[in-house]
């Protein structure tokens, strides 16, 4: 049964106390230790306090894993069963985690310091992603070739074999979703690493996916480093098909791991610089302003889509930065576990002390500081939102991946220096478009080397379109039904028919 969420800090603090944390990998339909019985430390950013030791895997247990995954498929339990059980069954996991979405949203908020509302949002998005791509089981159909009448060409859509999900930390659940989903519903065998910095939601998913009724050996997590049981998993010959979220370095350095094996398919999500263009003939410029504001500090700006770049019209740019400051003020990090915070704590130390230094540098490179800077609370991992204003394309803050509350603003006097500061980027993953003009719109969007468009609006998302990058921001495209092809090979049964 489904109950009434908690509603203020105390209720989220109270359900807290109550949780019951699994720690142990889950292979071939159980929860075991790491073969080595080594664990890693999951802390708390908001607090800094120890959350749980969690089994640590490495190269034992990515064997027994990817050996047990490969059987499974063999199996044909999963891969080769009637499609419409496949459907059944991921709709009971869709109708298990919502029931289950309080739980699993403060697992992501105390594992990574996301603001409770926020992983709220993610539990919804997990849930949207599962029936989407479950209900789209019956509905792929294969083709019939264009053949001669002496013969019949038949495409099948077939599941690869073994699938390797290897994610990050920003949204620990919804991002395990977007790969997981698609992967299963294709009939695939899956095996999940989540982050070492956010563990713990795919360990209850796992419980969840055992009481869906997932046969044993086709969903299976390995907590654990990624240069440990990652970059294992990424190595093994029984893995066919790499589904990657993170950085565009690691991203790289799989792609070298799949030379180096047997040539696995490797689809890849990885970072942005995303640039957000707001052109002085649009209207509204708070409404403008406060989408722009969120569109980088929402989840403390560690988002692949962050729009970490704002180009600004130069006759309307420092009226239109004062309103953005305006709104960015209202956004100061608070408690992770209040429903009223926009903001919560970075995930770990490192992460703090690297957006840290990315502020220092804008300083001293010269961008003129307009919010924000040096963290003031004592305890915990907060920062506060960050605005650099009269940012130049050779300054640092304004091309790398920052993956914090750090906005750059650039400004821009044509429609032609937009689209050329919008491009002059290694990323290509998100973009946005603020207008009234609808020739412009269509125009510079055909133009901006971007996965996906924003049009006056940031982040617009549905299970319905597809979502990924070009450029160094990856290949693949997760959600929508290109994600569920993605995850099948292309088979030609050509028959010779007597005429
Ligand atoms: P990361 O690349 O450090 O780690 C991602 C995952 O890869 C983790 O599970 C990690 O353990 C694993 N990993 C690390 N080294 C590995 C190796 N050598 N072999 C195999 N696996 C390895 O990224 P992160 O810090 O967890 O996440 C932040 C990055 O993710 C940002 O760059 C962000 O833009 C990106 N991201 C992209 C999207 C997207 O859809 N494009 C979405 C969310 C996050």
């Amino acid at each position: 049964m489904v109950t009434d969420s908690p509603k203020t800090l105390a209720d989220w603090q109270a359900l807290a106390a109550t949780l019951n944390l699994e720690t142990r990998a889950f292979i071939d339909g159980e929860f075991v230790p790491a073969v080595s019985g080594s664990t890693l430390t999951s802390i708390n950013p908001a607090t800094g306090e120890t959350l749980a030791e969690v089994a640590s895997c490495d190269t034992a247990d990515a064997e027994r894993a990817t050996q047990v995954a490969r059987a499974a498929f063999e199996s044909g339990a999963w891969s080769r069963c009637d499609p419409g059980k496949r459907k059944r069954v991921l709709l009971r996991l869709a109708e298990l985690v919502n029931a289950h979405r309080d739980e699993l949203a403060l697992l992501d908020t105390l594992d990574m310091g996301k603001p409770i509302s926020s992983s709220q949002g993610d539990v919804a998005g997990t849930v949207a992603c599962l029936r989407y791509q479950a209900e789209c089981i019956d509905k792929l159909y294969g083709e019939v070739a264009p053949t001669g009448d002496g013969a019949l060409g038949l495409v099948l859509r077939e599941p690869m074999g073994v699938v390797a999900a290897i994610v990050p930390w920003n949204f620990p659940l919804m991002m395990t979703s977007w790969k997981i989903a698609p992967a299963l519903a294709a009939g695939n065998s899956v095996i999940l690493k989540p982050s070492e910095k956010s563990p713990l939601s795919a360990l209850r998913l796992a419980q969840l996916v055992q009481e869906a009724g997932i046969p044993p050996g086709v969903f299976q997590v390995l907590p654990g480093y990624g240069h440990t049981v990652g970059k294992a998993l990424a190595l093994s010959m029984e893995v066919d098909c790499l589904a990657f979220t993170g950085s565009t370095g690691v991203g790289k350095q799989l792609m070298q791991y799949a030379g180096q094996s047997n040539l696995k398919r490797v689809f890849l999500e990885c970072g942005g610089k995303s640039p957000n263009i707001v052109f002085a003939d649009c209207q509204q410029l708070d409404a403008v302003a406060q989408s722009a504001a969120a569109a980088i500090f929402h989840n403390q700006g560690e988002v692949c889509i962050a729009g970490s770049r704002l180009l600004v019209e130069n006759s309307i740019r420092e009226d239109f930065v004062a309103r953005v400051v305006k709104a960015a003020e209202q956004m100061q990090p608070g408690d992770p576990l209040d429903p009223n915070s926009f903001m919560g704590a970075m995930v770990d130390e490192a992460q703090y002390q690297r957006v840290l230094d990315y502020i220092r540098l804008g300083v001293s490179e010269g961008a003129a500081l307009k919010l924000g800077g040096e963290a003031s609370a004592s305890k915990g991992y907060f920062l506060p939102p960050t605005i650099f204003d009269n940012v130049t394309p050779e300054m640092r803050i304004g091309r790398e991946e920052i993956f914090g509350p750090v906005l750059s603003v650039f400004g821009f006097d044509s429609e032609e220096q937009a689209i050329a500061l919008a491009n002059d980027s290694d990323y290509g993953l998100a973009a946005g478009v603020w207008s009234q003009d609808i020739d412009r719109i269509m125009r510079v969007s055909r133009r901006l080397q971007s996965g996906q468009v924003y049009v006056n609006n940031w982040a617009g998302v549905d299970q319905t379109v597809p979502f990924g990058g070009v450029k160094q921001s990856g290949n693949g495209r997760d959600k929508s039904l290109h994600a569920q092809e993605k995850y099948c090979e292309v088979k030609t049964v050509w028959m010779s028919l007597s005429v």
